[in-house]
């Protein structure tokens, strides 16, 4: 063979090599069919979020959200942060974001369906985990004139309130998103209204206010804070106004409010205070908020709380407060743990779901006690009757105003005055079968089915997610959900009398139409765990007090996380005006006082 021959028979021989491995790795190449597919999944409230996703031969180059139902606030940062990770990683296996996990999850499963549908190996990119380099984090040294933890409604108002006093102010809050449990709540604001009440003819004062909230809680909320809550809800409500907010002109009673003070943003939930908050603060360059930064401790110096030390995604930061520390980290819900250690009133609570979202763990709590504070009323733990049976949460309730609907058990009785004390609707809730109740109202309630609950629901939306029952009579309702129908239809006749009569057996005031206008509807709920009255004792000034009385200096509280307000039951619609009143009151002592 002459050298010609050998080099072409190598030239030949290195060609197909070539061929044969480049064909070879472009099949290995080739994961996905290559186009755009659209796919949807059930997000968090249970509405379909649709997306479209993109692929290459070899990648996902693009996912957009098409339409979604999700929490305004609270999904934003998993809408955005998701699709931006899977396509940085090529991975399912990203971690949800804490706080809109059901946002983060319903994403991945769509786009999960998408891989399959272009042919994609859905198990291995599941099962690809993320390797993240681990962080050295550097440690930081701010400083600023007051200091806020939590970006919930006390903490937003405190934050303004101090900045219009003069501060500077650094916030720092744990969770992705800002609001806590303020952007997901259902926004009843009690106040007495010199305006809105009296133009609907509601009678009310300040003392009525002050005295069912002080008999509404047992007499142990403390007579200085109630005080202070009343006379300042309704100048809050104006001082929200004066920031931008807007209230509707109709005034309520809320589950568990007593009287018909509750107010009600325009904007859904709680976005209307935080976006109000977040308008001010926007552009002000003396005012920080740092998000995914948990604040660990309190420094105390010379008796004095100086400042705190918070963990960031990249650092620890030691952030000094020259004037003063707000605590306003919202309560403790959603920390079984502590639920169980001061549950003193309730049978076990372990198992019970919460309404809560997932940050409300009562860090305030423990760095206040760390450093010598004092906790009252612990033990005083809100439940509502009003929880879903999966969830627990308030999402998918059908209720609209007290006055217009009744509760029933699964023997299709009534059992319980439907305007009492929360606390009392749920010790009597949590003695029927199964602790499992039926709302039941009627078109009175929702004159079109368009109309919207205090959630933001329709009843289309309710009865699409199947949290609602429609019937066009009670016998159809009562067999639609399985209880006895003579029963249902007396408990029915029997308050429909008691509407004319204004009272009946279980000692309900509060009525205003009967239930006799189809269609019928009812909803399953169940008791949920939803606030906890105990916390950091403060004074009327917000000061936190240690364990003989004494004002800590340095050191205020506003908010859920603070406790002798509203004794063993909070009424409904208080814990609003209590964030906005006493987040106020917290900014401008923390601001102007004299250490
Ligand atoms: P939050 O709003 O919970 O804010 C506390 C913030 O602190 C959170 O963002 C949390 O993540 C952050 N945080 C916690 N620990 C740390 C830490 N270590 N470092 C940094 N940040 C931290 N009340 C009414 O009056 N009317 C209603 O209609 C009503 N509806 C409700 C509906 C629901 C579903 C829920 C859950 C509550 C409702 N409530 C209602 C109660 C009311 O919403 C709350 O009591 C109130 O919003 C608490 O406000 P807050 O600012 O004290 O706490």
């Amino acid at each position: 063979m002459n050298i010609k021959k050998i080099f072409s028979l190598v030239l030949i021989f290195s060609f197909a090599f070539f061929i044969c491995t480049c064909s070879k790795n472009d099949e290995a190449k080739k994961i996905y069919k290559a186009g755009t597919y659209t796919a949807s999944a059930l997000g968090g409230n249970e509405t379909e979020l649709s997306l479209s996703v993109s692929f290459s031969d070899s990648e996902i180059t693009d996912i957009r959200i098409i339409e979604h139902s999700e929490s305004p606030g609270i999904s934003d940062i998993a809408l955005e942060r998701i699709p931006k990770e899977i396509i940085e990683y090529q991975s399912l296996g990203i971690d949800a974001v804490s706080g809109a996990t059901l946002s983060s999850k319903a994403i991945i499963k769509a786009v999960g369906k998408a891989v399959v549908q272009a042919g994609g190996d859905l198990e291995s990119l599941l099962s690809k985990k993320i390797e993240r380099e681990a962080i050295e984090k550097t440690p930081v040294e701010l400083e600023s004139d007051v200091v806020v933890i939590g970006a919930g409604g006390a903490g937003l108002a405190a934050t303004v309130s101090a900045h219009q006093n003069g501060a500077s102010v650094i916030v720092v809050e744990k969770m992705p998103n800002i609001g806590g449990n303020t952007i997901i709540c259902g926004a009843s604001y009690n106040a007495v209204d010199p305006k809105r009440q009296k133009a609907l003819g509601i009678e009310d004062s300040i003392e009525k206010h002050y005295s069912q909230t002080y008999e509404g809680g047992d007499k142990l909320g403390k007579p200085e804070m109630i005080q202070t809550l009343v006379e300042n809800a309704y100048p809050s409500i104006e001082w929200l106004e004066s920031l931008g907010m807007e209230f509707k002109d109709t005034v309520f009673t809320v589950l568990g409010g007593l009287w018909p003070r509750a107010h009600k943003p325009k904007l859904p939930l709680g976005t209307g205070f935080i976006s109000t908050y977040m308008n001010y603060i926007k552009g002000k360059k003396d005012i920080q908020v740092f998000v995914e930064t948990k604040a660990l401790e309190l420094i105390k110096e010379d008796g004095r709380v100086v400042g705190i030390i918070a963990e960031g995604p990249q650092n620890i930061f030691t952030i000094k407060a020259k004037k003063g520390v707000i605590i306003a980290t919202g309560g403790f819900s959603a920390n079984i743990e502590m639920r169980d250690k001061y549950n003193k009133i309730w049978p076990s609570l372990t198992e019970m779901k919460t309404t809560n979202h997932k940050g409300a763990k009562g860090d305030g709590l423990l760095m206040a006690e760390n450093i010598g504070a004092n906790l009252i009323g612990l033990e005083h733990i809100q439940l509502l009757p009003m929880g879903d049976p999966k969830t627990g949460s308030l999402l998918g309730n059908i209720e609209q105003n007290v006055e217009n609907r009744i509760f029933v058990n699964t023997d299709g009785n009534r059992f319980v005055d439907e305007g009492a004390r929360r606390d009392v609707m749920t010790m009597a809730l949590l003695k029927q079968k199964d602790a499992l109740m039926y709302i039941i109202l009627d078109s009175h309630s929702y004159p079109n089915k368009e109309t919207k609950n205090n959630f933001n629901e329709s009843m289309t939306d309710l009865l699409k997610k199947g949290k609602a029952v429609e019937a066009n009579t009670l016998e159809e309702l009562a067999k639609k959900i399985g209880v006895d129908a003579n029963n249902l239809k007396k408990a029915v006749a029997d308050f429909n009398k008691a509407v004319d009569m204004g009272k009946d057996k279980f000692g309900r005031t509060l009525y205003q139409d009967k239930i006799n206008k189809a269609p019928y509807y009812a909803g399953a709920r169940k008791p949920t765990v939803h606030h906890t009255m105990g916390g950091i004792e403060i004074n009327s000034k917000t000061e936190v007090l240690d364990k003989n009385g004494n004002i800590i200096p340095g050191l205020y509280a506003a908010g859920e996380c603070t406790g002798g307000i509203h004794g063993a039951n909070r009424l409904g619609g208080n814990a609003l005006a209590d964030i906005t009143v006493f987040g106020r009151i917290a900014g401008k002592n923390a601001t102007n006082n004299n250490f």
